[in-house]
């Protein structure tokens, strides 16, 4: 029996994971792994896991924590075989449990099989109450009921399980799955989170970004294609399943804040499209000031191509801890009044006496831009203007991201005017959705604009959303 449990929400907006897979005989899969999960820490920072098989079993460490704190090296070197998948994860609410760190291997004895998946099922909790009644799963997440799906399908190996039950999945899905030994990636047909493959001398690898082949000296390949199923073993990569992709859905939040801006995708480099809407913004919404300033890091492109495009210069002014990561640790009450001062301080004397524009990738409660306003005016800046590089976040997302309910969307219940006195600028605008689609130079027609509009391009009314549940026993 599937009990659910609701509980709070987050309280801003982040991605869900990272994923990472190599095979490669005679490398040290793991420690290449290990690299590979260090460049996507930004794609989740509350746990982390790299699954190794040396063809006839696997051996797993998992762990909560940034990578670098789950794994050293006795660790690593007790990873030995030669393919692996990784995975970074954030967390979901209520599953920060070693139980939910990825990989997640069904531990079928002669057979076993291990997935690494970006994204989220919608019908999650229907899949569930089909499986047979001797599985017990062993997590709270939509992978695990992935898996065992894929285990209950038809198929005499597992890339043909795969096919089979492809289209029984809803929702986002950008998988490594590790067997005995060969890879199987997959992307939905949708191509919601991103997934690239790569060649590191005689090693193929799968990865969520292209800044992850760099950091481990890889070559670029090609994207693995929505709806596509390619294996990587000794032969390399071949495809061996192709599901029709009628409606491409790239995430455009993935240019927005999500990737690295390293990072390409659909050829255009992350940090170019970001300085491309901050450009485009500066035509749409110009105002006088001193000093164009990001929020770093994810404002850092835009408000550089704000400054070019409106001439006024561009200055650092909130210096970031950038060593901050995650702290299961509360802070004492005097530290959280001081709320955003943990993670930015601000340089008083730059701020003193100047007309401030801030440039931020997007806002989804208002709650940290507040205190920043209320930051800056305190070192005394005349005048603190706001340029959101994305449209309003209005509605949630049902695909892989950690967004809030509609109702914690500060743009879903107040307009831009309300939304900047409650912030206290003395002006506030936002990129237009046209303007944030030309930025990306991708077929507007095929990328996914539902946070920022609530046309989804698939049913989600009462989807299953793990950042909402809690647990499911
Ligand atoms: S709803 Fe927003 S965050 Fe989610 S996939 Fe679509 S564009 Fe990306």
């Amino acid at each position: 029996m599937v009990n659910i449990q609701k509980l709070k929400y987050k309280e801003s907006l982040k991605d869900k994971c990272g994923i990472f897979g190599i095979y490669g005989k005679g490398q040290d899969v793991a420690r290449i792994s290990f690299f590979g999960l260090y460049s996507l820490q930004h794609r989740g920072q509350e746990g982390a896991g790299i699954t190794v098989t040396d063809g006839k079993c696997f051996k797993s460490v998992k762990g909560l924590g940034l990578v670098s704190s789950v794994f050293n090296e006795e660790k690593i070197n007790s990873l030995k075989g030669f393919a692996s998948i990784g995975h970074t994860r954030y967390s979901t609410t209520g599953g920060n449990k070693l139980c939910n760190v990825q990989p997640v291997v069904l531990d079928l004895k002669d057979d076993n099989f291990a997935l690494a998946h970006n994204g989220n099922i919608i019908n999650a909790m229907d899949l569930a109450h089909e499986l047979p009644p001797d599985v017990k799963l062993s997590s709270t997440s939509d992978t695990e009921i992935m898996g065992w799906v894929i285990k209950n399908s038809t198929g005499k190996n597992w890339e043909e399980k795969i096919l089979t039950s492809f289209n029984k999945f809803q929702g986002a899905f950008s998988m490594i799955v590790l067997t005995k030994n060969k890879l199987i990636a997959f992307r939905d047909t949708y191509g919601f989170r991103p997934l690239v493959l790569g060649k590191l001398n005689k090693s193929y690898i799968a990865c969520s970004e292209t800044c992850a082949l760099d950091t481990v000296g890889a070559k670029f390949i090609r994207e693995v294609a929505p709806g596509e199923i390619v294996v990587i073993d000794e032969r390399g990569i071949q495809t061996v399943g192709k599901v029709k992709s009628t409606k491409k859905s790239f995430c455009l939040f993935e240019y927005v804040y999500l990737a690295r801006p390293d990072s390409v995708f659909n050829k255009q480099l992350v940090h170019l499209v970001r300085q491309r809407s901050g450009e485009i913004l500066a035509h749409e919404s110009p105002v006088g000031a001193d000093m164009v300033v990001a929020v770093p890091d994810s404002g850092t492109s835009a408000a550089i191509g704000y400054s070019k495009a409106s001439g006024i210069p561009y200055g650092e002014v909130l210096i970031k801890n950038r060593y901050i990561g995650r702290t299961f640790i509360q802070p004492e009450q005097h530290i959280r009044d001081m709320g955003v001062r943990i993670k930015f301080n601000p340089l008083k004397e730059i701020v003193n006496g100047k007309r401030i524009i801030i440039v931020d990738d997007s806002i989804v409660r208002g709650t940290t831009m507040k205190k920043i306003v209320k930051m800056l005016r305190n070192c005394g800046a005349k005048k603190v203007h706001i340029r959101v590089c994305s449209p309003p976040v209005t509605d949630p997302c049902y695909f892989g991201i950690d967004t809030p309910d509609k109702n914690k969307l500060i743009a879903s219940h107040m307009n831009v005017k309300q939304i900047e006195k409650f912030i206290g600028a003395d002006s506030l605008a936002y990129l237009s959705l046209e303007g944030l689609k030309k930025a990306s130079r991708v077929n507007p027609n095929q990328l996914c604009t539902s946070c920022f509009d609530g046309k989804y391009p698939m049913p989600v009314q009462g989807g299953f959303r793990k950042d909402v549940f809690e647990t499911i026993i």
